[in-house]
């Protein structure tokens, strides 16, 4: 430990300071001097908190409660425009699904009339096939 007096070590089992020759008994009531000062510092600090908050509370209470309207009001303000903007949403939506509902339908048909109009290109092409294998063949039976 350091003498409280002068600030020099002070060595374990020493009854003076070496550096100012304070007793070892005026070093321990000084110690305990500050201990006790520390604690009452400390004590004072949490009371002054304790009060501080104390004394804040109503203010923020009273802050709580001009806030509270101010919010209210600002939700009754919102209010109609989140119902406008989710009657807006219902309306895209609304606009939306038949256009949808055609996109669906005209593909399907797109779909439908290239089968069909794939299917007799397909035997056509076939056909040509099996014709022009025809020929080959009756070409070479020729020879
Ligand atoms: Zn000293």
């Amino acid at each position: 430990m350091n003498c409280p007096k002068c600030g020099a070590s002070f060595p374990a089992g020493a009854a003076y300071c070496p550096s100012c020759g304070a007793p070892k008994s005026e070093i321990d009531r000084l110690v305990r001097e500050a201990k006790k000062a520390a604690a009452k510092a400390l004590d004072a600090g949490t009371a002054a908190l304790d009060r501080a908050a104390k004394a804040i509370e109503p203010t923020l209470d009273r802050a709580a409660k001009k806030i509270e309207p101010v919010i209210n009001d600002a939700a009754k303000a919102l209010r109609p425009v989140a119902h406008e903007l989710s009657r807006t949403l219902d309306g895209v939506a609304a606009t939306v699904k038949p256009v949808a509902d055609t996109v669906v339908r005209v593909t399907m048909e797109a779909v439908d009339r290239a089968a069909k109009a794939t299917g007799p290109v397909i035997e056509k092409a076939a056909d040509a096939t099996r014709q022009v294998a025809r020929k080959v063949r009756e070409k070479t039976m020729k020879r």
